[in-house]
């Protein structure tokens, strides 16, 4: 095998262009696909979401590659991963086959660094056809989510899967970024923690040295507390557990939860114009610096680009009631959406505002947590709220109580047992400002600004009730 040595520097595919031609560059990458046609080798050379073609002449004096070379390259697996040193030189013809259409590599030398098994458990050209075109052709091949989650690592390797994650990493600067130019600070809160986070049954118990403990089902209590030691505005970036036993498009037992938290002046309308603006910000952002993974991912899946207003769209929680009714719903008025409500919401808001980001506040209190402000004009109702994206919830805030009384009169009302949350309730006592805040899932983010069909691609090793691996 020609062995090539460091003298080159190493490059990457994305960076070269037809500025490189003639240059004789180092190249690293999977081996996508070959094809041998006798005397010329064919190899298109992969890179996350980009390709290159790389083409070996056999027996060309200036390759100083034998036969023997050019038969151990060509029957090298694909996904092996190996390195080329060649030549780049301009195509005549576009390479449709490639990210990089307008070069081409000329091989002269090449390692093998790590060689891939021939029988893959899925092929990334299968992998690169969804389920309804599968049907267009019997040529095309499809993979279901279940089979690229249980191999989750030749997947994340798929265009779509490099997409996400870029776009994943695209959205945790974004919010980071913003949120400490708005004078928040990050923290990190425990996840093993004595009792139930927030209460409930959807709780991860475990055994700590042999006294009961759970996994946080949030930092939200954590976060209240951080406020009453006087960090005016924080926010934290971290796993959250729900034992859920759903199987749904939506729900996982493990995601990623980004909160805030802040003190308020007058209203907690003042977090919701913060996290609306920083929501349109941030898909503003990522519409632009990532137009190639957000094409990708949205000529797989068929989806409609995203439409938001630049300006806050709110419909109180009556009103959306009022709405379904209008539109046929025979349903209460203080009982919570279903998913299905939600959906034609969605559909109803979208029609009036052209959004599909919008905001409902003032929830019943019925269906909101104990520490929700209840509002003093109706109590019924609560200074609440949720963010609405393409029909679904991918956030859900409210105003705190900052009482200690009105608390313990909240947790007593509603029958939770006062000694399980005591350092909580005990916080409350010297004294707490206003304040309001929001939760959000990372991946539910993902899931509806992009439009995938299912919640687990945005995770990248999804945790549900019937999946703890890979
Ligand atoms: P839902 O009604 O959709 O189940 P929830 O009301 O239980 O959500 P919250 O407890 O308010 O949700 O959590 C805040 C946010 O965390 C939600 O808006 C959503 O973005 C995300 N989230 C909640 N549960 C899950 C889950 N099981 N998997 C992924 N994300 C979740």
């Amino acid at each position: 095998m020609q062995s090539i040595t460091n003298m080159h520097p190493l490059s990457e595919i994305k960076n070269l262009s037809t500025a490189d031609n003639q240059a004789v560059v180092r190249v690293r990458g999977r081996v996508f696909s070959k094809k041998d046609c006798g005397r010329v080798l064919f190899l298109i050379l992969r890179d996350g979401i980009d390709t290159l073609q790389a083409v070996l002449v056999k027996n060309k004096e200036t390759t100083q590659l034998s036969i023997e070379d050019y038969n151990l390259l060509r029957k090298n697996e694909n996904e092996s991963f190996i390195e080329l040193l060649g030549q780049v030189y301009c195509t005549e013809k576009p390479v449709l086959a490639c990210s990089q259409q307008s070069i081409e590599l000329a091989i002269t030398g090449y390692k093998v660094l790590s060689r891939s098994v021939l029988d893959l458990p899925i092929t990334l050209k299968e992998a690169a056809f969804t389920d309804d075109k599968k049907n267009e052709s019997h040529l095309f091949s499809s993979v279901h989510y279940v089979k690229r989650l249980d191999n989750r690592v030749l997947d994340l390797r798929t265009d779509i899967a490099q997409a996400i994650f870029r776009i994943n990493d695209g959205i945790l600067f974004h919010i980071q970024h913003y949120l400490r130019g708005y004078g928040f600070i990050e923290i990190k809160t425990p996840k093993l923690i004595g009792g139930a986070s927030e209460g409930g049954a959807d709780v991860f118990k475990v055994d700590y040295f042999g006294k009961p403990a759970c996994l946080a089902q949030s930092p939200q209590l954590y976060k209240q507390m951080a406020i009453i030691g006087d960090f005016k505005r924080v926010f934290e970036v971290g796993p959250v557990f729900r034992a859920e036993n759903s199987d749904t498009n939506r729900h996982l037992t493990e995601f990623i939860g980004v909160d805030l938290e802040m003190v308020i002046d007058q209203s907690y309308m003042e977090v919701v114009h913060l996290v609306y603006q920083l929501l349109v910000d941030l898909f503003d952002a990522l519409n632009i610096k990532y137009n190639r993974e957000v094409d990708i991912i949205q000529s797989f899946f068929d989806v409609p680009a995203l439409t938001f207003s630049p300006e806050l769209v709110v419909v109180t929680f009556a009103d959306a009631v009022a709405l379904l009714k209008a539109h046929g719903q025979d349903r209460e008025d203080l009982t919570d959406f279903s998913t299905e409500e939600e959906k034609q919401l969605g559909i109803i808001v979208k029609e009036k505002y052209h959004t599909d980001l919008y905001v409902i506040t003032g929830y019943p209190s019925s269906v909101r947590p104990f520490y929700t402000m209840v509002d003093t004009r109706d109590g019924r109702y609560t200074h609440s709220y949720d963010f609405m994206l393409r029909g679904a919830e991918i956030l859900s805030g409210a105003q705190r109580i900052d009482d200690y009384n009105m608390l313990c009169k909240r947790v007593a009302a509603l029958g939770i047992e006062p000694n399980s949350i005591a350092h909580y309730l005990n916080a409350f006592k010297y004294g707490a400002p206003p304040h309001a805040g929001v939760g959000m899932g990372l991946e539910r983010i993902l899931k509806y600004f992009l439009g995938l069909p299912d919640v687990r691609y945005g995770n990248l090793f999804p945790r549900d009730p019937k999946r703890l691996h890979p």
